[in-house]
């Protein structure tokens, strides 16, 4: 599936399913207090579950309390629903490609990125060099079968931020996540420790990369900011106030600031929905219809265009990566709130 032409029409297609989104359940017509009565129902219901383990890839992330489990729903009035913790911050992982790829489309275009890294499954784990050598042979040629949101196309996706010095670059990625958030991010400085003493094996993506053409100049700088993103601070508020974002066409519905335009944000929620549960986002999307993003710190985002963004936090991950808590949960709310935007109410 390496054809530039057969994508043209993704565009149209998302829009279509936003459209029959509309005609599903509206959460106009939902009473606040039926989104708050679904968010209490699945934090009750999964608050002991026991299932999954931390990742403990990166020593720092097998130390956060397993127990952590903090549930929010930002809907377009800006109002946030949540249950259990929403203070304590984990790190963002891999839920920050989301928005580095955001900023890159927001700068250079959907084309930039489809054409230099791909929007389309690997198939394989995120951190698959398998992935990367499976290819590399369509490097260049339009549309390679990889994409953001696995490590490969992350790095190579950080490595096309602009900027003159390293400072200049991190300034516009942290900037890009702060707007999305509607708040002043900080790094955690121990995980980012952490994953620096010990991420061999993006090194060695990172060089692949620039080996193969997708990464054209610093691999290393690109492998650093990228381990930087990845430990940005965030609690399920803020993860969710960023999925909302994507919900409601790039503007933060509690800052009211556009993030991004409109007519790029349903690129960004086709790579969501293709990878962004790495080799199990057809299994997600199967069950919940919802673009969503993972991150091996616990988070886990998804989004119903044009009725809400969500967000889970719950450290323990399944062995794809994906935390357990968070995909049930979501799934349980999504449901409740008509939140799929493939299903058409047929009246029966
Ligand atoms: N920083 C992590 C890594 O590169 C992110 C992975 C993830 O969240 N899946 O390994």
């Amino acid at each position: 599936m390496t054809g530039l032409n057969r994508y043209a029409q993704a565009g149209l297609l998302t829009l279509c399913a936003g459209a029959l989104a509309l005609t599903g359940p509206s959460l106009q017509a939902q009473a606040p207090t039926g989104i708050q009565a679904a968010v209490d129902a699945a934090y009750a219901k999964f608050k002991g579950l026991k299932e999954g383990k931390n990742a403990d890839y990166i020593p720092a992330l097998a130390k956060v309390d397993p127990n952590l489990f903090g549930i929010a729903v930002v809907t377009a009035d800006g109002r946030v629903y949540s249950a259990g913790d929403l203070k304590t911050e984990v790190s963002i992982q891999s839920i920050s490609k989301v928005f580095t790829m955001a900023q890159v489309i927001q700068e250079q275009g959907l084309e930039s990125v489809e054409k230099r890294i791909g929007v389309d499954a690997t198939g394989a784990r995120f951190n698959s060099i398998i992935a990367i050598e499976g290819v590399r042979t369509v490097v260049g040629t339009g549309a390679p079968e990889m994409n953001p949101l696995v490590n490969p196309g992350a790095i190579s996706s950080t490595s096309m931020v602009k900027g003159a010095t390293a400072d200049d670059i991190w300034a516009r990625i942290i900037g890009t996540h702060n707007d999305f958030a509607g708040r002043s991010l900080s790094v955690m400085q121990d995980v980012y420790k952490s994953e620096s003493d010990t991420n061999q094996r993006n090194q060695a993506i990172g060089a692949l990369m620039l080996a193969y053409g997708y990464i054209k100049n610093d691999w290393q700088r690109a492998v650093d900011l990228y381990t930087r993103q990845c430990s940005i601070g965030v609690n399920a508020k803020d993860l969710a106030t960023m999925a909302a974002t994507l919900a409601f066409a790039g503007r933060n519905p509690v800052t009211g600031k556009q993030v991004m335009d409109p007519a790029k944000v349903p690129g960004v929620l086709a790579v969501m929905a293709t990878a962004g549960l790495y080799d199990d986002s057809g299994k997600w999307l199967y069950h919940t219809g919802l673009p969503a993003k993972s991150g091996v710190g616990g988070g886990l985002i998804a989004v119903s265009p044009g009725k809400f963004g969500i967000a889970v936090v719950s450290p323990p991950l399944d062995d794809a990566g994906n935390s357990i808590r968070a995909q049930r949960a979501i799934a349980d709310i999504s449901n409740a709130l008509g939140g799929n935007p493939y299903v058409v109410k047929t009246g029966s």
